[in-house]
């Protein structure tokens, strides 16, 4: 059967090296087996993204010599098959909860968590607020359970219920994020997701979604992110590690390969490589940590 792979871009802001890391493995792992490798940009409305953004960071991985099979896929051409997965999913009821409501409800969650949904709009008997916008949110029963092993970080082992709670499937008629890639992957034909393990905590949701669908879930390879001396995900306090930043200063995309694969252990600490093609034979899974990569400018080569 042939592998297929995707590069999943929210267009939020400009590429940075914590999307390049995971994009290597992603393209890599399909490149390296004759597999294909799909673009699709993320780019349901979200307030957090930007004009033009999508358009620099498909400048910036092809610059990096990222290539792909097939058009670019934007979420928000397809808003029709979000919704008619979302008639299949039904019934939804509609939640009326502020996150501070949530909050409110219960501890805020650790670092790696998402907020848990109690359940309170379930139980309510009144209709939404008049001019509110409702959240519809999935009720959860026994049966979806989520829990799965993945391919690089291992079982996981607590259900959607203990993570996600019931989540949200649609703000008014907008489809929610989790579900459109659900979707996607699925109408595109992806064998293999290879993302951050930040999104571990949706993943049993969206294998609740596939099972509800009757669909097959793709094989999920969550890998570390890059992060900044402090531990925390790579970001603008740690300087600027976008892609363009490195491109108007002159360095070479070879050096920022070079620096990424060294962390994935694919180079010694003196090899280095002038494209992601050199890569292809080098390329495994299993010299890559478990742990964050922690990313210092002078990783540069
Ligand atoms: N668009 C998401 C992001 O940039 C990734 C979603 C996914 O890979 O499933 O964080």
């Amino acid at each position: 059967m042939k592998r297929v792979g995707r590069l999943a871009p929210s267009p939020t802001g400009a590429l940075h090296l914590g999307n390049v890391r995971t994009f290597m493995v992603a393209w890599l792992q399909m490149r390296a087996c004759g597999g294909e490798v799909r673009l699709r940009i993320e780019d349901l409305d979200h307030p957090k993204h930007k004009a033009g953004a999508a358009e620099g960071l498909i400048e910036d991985l092809r610059w990096l010599g990222f290539d792909w099979d097939g058009p670019v896929v934007r979420q928000s051409d397809r808003l029709p098959l979000y919704r008619e997965a979302l008639t299949r999913l039904g019934p939804l009821y509609p939640c009326c909860c502020t996150r501070a409501d949530i909050l409110g409800a219960q501890s805020a969650p650790h670092p790696g968590e998402v907020l848990r949904y109690p359940g309170t709009c379930r139980r309510r008997v009144a209709p939404p607020p008049e001019g509110h916008l409702p959240a519809w949110r999935l009720p959860l029963g026994p049966e979806d359970d989520g829990r799965y092993v993945d391919a690089f970080a291992g079982p996981q082992t607590k259900t959607a219920d203990a993570l996600t709670g019931d989540f949200v499937l649609a703000r008014g008629d907008a489809p929610a994020y989790v579900l459109a890639v659900v979707v996607d992957d699925h109408e595109m034909g992806v064998t293999d997701v290879v993302r951050g393990d930040d999104i571990l905590p949706v993943t049993p949701a969206q294998n609740v979604l596939y099972r509800r669908l009757g669909w097959e879930p793709p094989t999920y390879w969550h890998v570390p992110l890059v992060v900044g001396p402090d531990g925390l995900r790579l970001a603008k306090r740690h300087g600027d590690t976008r892609v363009a930043a490195y491109r108007e200063a002159g360095i070479a995309p070879g050096r920022i390969l070079t620096a990424l694969a060294r962390s994935c252990g694919w180079l010694a600490p003196d090899e280095t490589v002038a494209t992601l093609a050199d890569l292809l034979p080098r390329f495994t899974l299993d010299t890559l940590p478990h742990a964050p990569f922690i990313w210092r400018d002078d990783l540069l080569p």
